[in-house]
């Protein structure tokens, strides 16, 4: 399943696009995450209008890898669960 580091994550939308099974969302960060994020996390999601991709659909994930290409930000990981 993908794993979305949120101090990385600017919400561009890649991996949105490219998902084949409609896994990310993205949307506003939570507040319980936008605290857990460093001062540059901060300061970045600050900028980016708090924009963050989330996983909602997490178990359709095939495990392609087409999001961890795609994302500018090199924000997704791939992990086993
Ligand atoms: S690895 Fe493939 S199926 Fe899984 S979330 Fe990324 S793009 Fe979607």
């Amino acid at each position: 399943m993908p794993v979305v580091d949120l101090n990385r994550c600017e919400g561009k939308d890649a991996c949105v696009a490219v998902c084949p099974y409609d896994v990310f969302e993205v949307r506003k960060i939570d507040p319980s995450d936008y605290r857990d994020l460093s001062f540059v996390g901060k300061i970045k999601s600050y900028v980016h209008g708090g924009m963050v991709a989330y996983t909602p659909h997490a178990d359709q994930c095939r495990a392609c890898g087409l999001c961890v290409k795609a994302c500018p930000e090199r924000a997704i990981k791939l992990v086993k669960i």
